[in-house]
């Protein structure tokens, strides 16, 4: 069996109630899903609004490589260590979708020792909250083909149709399709397309609304289409938002789980983290910080897309202010930045992971470029070697003067994260320094090249011909002081993959942008992003069945 599948199963569950009753939270708020999940009343934690907050932990990582850095592991490890050293701690996580957990990468629950459970019900339909994102979508979808078959009154232009119908699957097959074929009973026909649900903006709204009220207007702002004098159709002109918050209106309440420890976790919302902003929902972020002393959340991807979003589009919208921020490394995926081929990162190698630092180094001066204070927690692998702990504690002290610690939170669940969890309290004693990388009333275009410049290493943001357009278009409109929204690839800071480390001096190219007006936010796109992931040649689907016993087997 899969090892951690292993380790969850072994696990003995508690009765939710009694996580709620230690997160501070009367059995009348809770709504249980079955024994061991159950959502967190909204009127009762918009009954909280006046408490005062705790204080906001960010996770964050190098940049991804197949070796695996472990954030999920680490959020919940460094939680579970808070709470053991008596810091009343909350942990906030996205939800996982299933078209990972079906294809390459797995579930989203963390790993060993440091993990929310139950995995299987939390990794497959938890508590329907991603169907109920999808069927809201695709009900304004429905909603718009139905307005042109009717007679059209808005004079959508049937060519430039922004919204897509999602599910929640990896499907290369419906990237592209014909939607109203078959005659006039059936509508128009127009080219169309499916996208994933994580990467629709109506999981983005239901990430950043404050409340329901807030998450109705936003639905009501999202761009579904263009007139035929390019004049916006919202779902608003469609008067498509009330009945899409009608069926949100469950999904919206946070869900409350627990960590192998006990710890209360709420695992809401999961957003794409290129085309969109990656994080848990601002509903469970704000609950978090009403009921604990501190709230330690996960950003997608590595710190350049999804810290920089975290802070930049989450923080700013909901007036979050983060008072530390951990960075998660790896001697495995370090040695990668710096060279080592996949099959070789069991052998110590302390002159590769010097080699690979540079990108450590340049996420680390980046987040404390935003006025955070920063600790590099290292994830220890049992391949890593004693040498390579120590060279690496050596980097981040002499050249950064930070602290990097070791964390063995996989191995041995949160007493593996105690130094780390110290280390993060004694952080966030000083007041906050907190600002935002650029001010709201900066042109959109500067806010992509200071992102770039800044965050990225680059040398120039090249906006092309059509973009640049679209650009004026968006500012013209009033939307010029929303933050941008950078798709990327998170494999590099530059647009190519395949340059580990830490490149500088490139150019990013913004090939298009698109205006997110419910989210908030303006989408650059630079390079291809897939909205519709595929299964890889050998998806994880093919291990995966029921026993005789009808448990799940082969779920990772
Ligand atoms: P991320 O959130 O950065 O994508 P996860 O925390 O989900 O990463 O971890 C990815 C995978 O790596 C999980 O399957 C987890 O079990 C595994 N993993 C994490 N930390 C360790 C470790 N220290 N040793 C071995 N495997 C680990
Ligand atoms: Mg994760």
């Amino acid at each position: 069996m899969n090892p951690d599948l292993a380790i969850a199963r072994a696990a003995t569950l508690r009765p939710i109630g009694e996580i709620a009753e230690r997160a501070g939270i009367p059995d009348e708020a809770l709504h249980p899903y079955g024994k061991h999940i159950a959502k967190v009343d909204g009127s009762w934690l918009r009954s909280l609004e006046d408490r005062p907050r705790g204080k906001l932990i960010l996770v964050t990582a190098i940049s991804p490589t197949p070796a695996g850095e472990g954030k999920t592991t680490t959020t919940v490890g460094l939680g579970d260590a808070l709470n053991r050293i008596g810091r009343k701690t909350m942990i906030c996580l996205r939800e996982p979708s299933l078209g990972p957990c079906f294809g390459q990468k797995g579930g989203a629950t963390g790993g060993g020792h440091a993990q929310v459970l139950p995995m299987e019900q939390i990794n497959l339909h938890f508590t329907g909250d991603f169907h109920a994102i999808g069927a809201a979508n695709n009900l304004l979808a429905a909603m718009l083909d139905n307005h042109v078959y009717w007679g059209n009154r808005l004079d959508v232009d049937p060519r430039r149709v922004a919204i897509r119908r999602v599910l929640d699957m990896n499907d290369r097959a419906l990237r592209s399709t014909v939607a109203g074929l078959g005659g006039p009973a059936n509508g128009f026909p127009r080219e169309d397309g499916f996208d994933i649900t994580v990467a629709s903006e109506v999981m983005a709204v239901f990430c950043l609304a404050r409340d329901l009220a807030d998450m109705e207007a936003r639905l009501g702002r999202i761009v579904v289409a263009q007139t035929r004098d390019k004049r916006p159709v919202t779902a608003d002109d469609l008067k498509a938002s009330g009945a899409m918050s009608v069926l949100l209106k469950d999904a919206i309440q946070p869900n409350l789980v627990q960590t192998i420890e006990g710890s209360p976790a709420l695992v809401h919302g999961g957003p794409f983290a290129n085309i969109a902003h990656g994080c848990n929902s601002v509903v469970a972020t704000q609950a978090g910080l009403r009921l604990a002393d501190y709230v330690v959340t996960e950003a997608g991807f590595g710190a350049d897309l999804g810290a920089e979003k975290f802070l930049d589009i989450k923080c700013r919208q909901a007036g979050l202010t983060p008072s530390a921020c951990v960075v998660v490394a790896t001697v495995r995926a370090l040695k990668m930045h710096g060279g080592t081929a996949r099959a070789d990162l069991s052998r110590g190698d302390a002159d590769a992971l010097e080699r690979g630092f540079v990108n450590l180094e340049r996420h680390v001066a980046n987040m404390r470029s935003y006025g955070l204070p920063v600790v590099v927690a290292v994830n220890h692998f049992v391949t890593d070697t004693e040498a390579e702990h120590r060279r690496l504690a050596e980097l981040c002290r002499d050249r950064l003067g930070v602290e990097a610690v070791p964390c063995r939170h996989w191995a041995e669940g949160g007493a593996g994260a105690v130094d780390l969890a110290e280390r993060v309290v004694a952080l966030t004693e000083k007041p906050s320094e907190f600002r935002t990388l650029y001010p709201d009333d900066m042109p959109l275009a500067d806010k992509m090249r200071r992102i770039a410049t800044r965050i990225y290493g680059a040398e120039t943001v090249v906006i092309e011909g059509s973009a640049a357009s679209r650009l004026k278009e968006i500012e013209a409109a009033g939307y010029g002081r929303l933050p941008v929204c950078m798709a990327k690839t998170q494999y590099s800071f530059s647009t190519d993959p395949q340059a580990m480390g830490a490149p500088s001096g490139h150019e990013i190219p913004v090939r298009e942008v698109r205006l997110a007006a419910g989210a908030g936010f303006v989408v650059a796109i630079c390079g291809q992003i897939m909205t519709m992931p595929g299964l890889p040649r050998v998806p994880a689907a093919e291990g995966i069945h029921l026993d005789e016993d009808g448990l799940i087997q082969g779920l990772s």
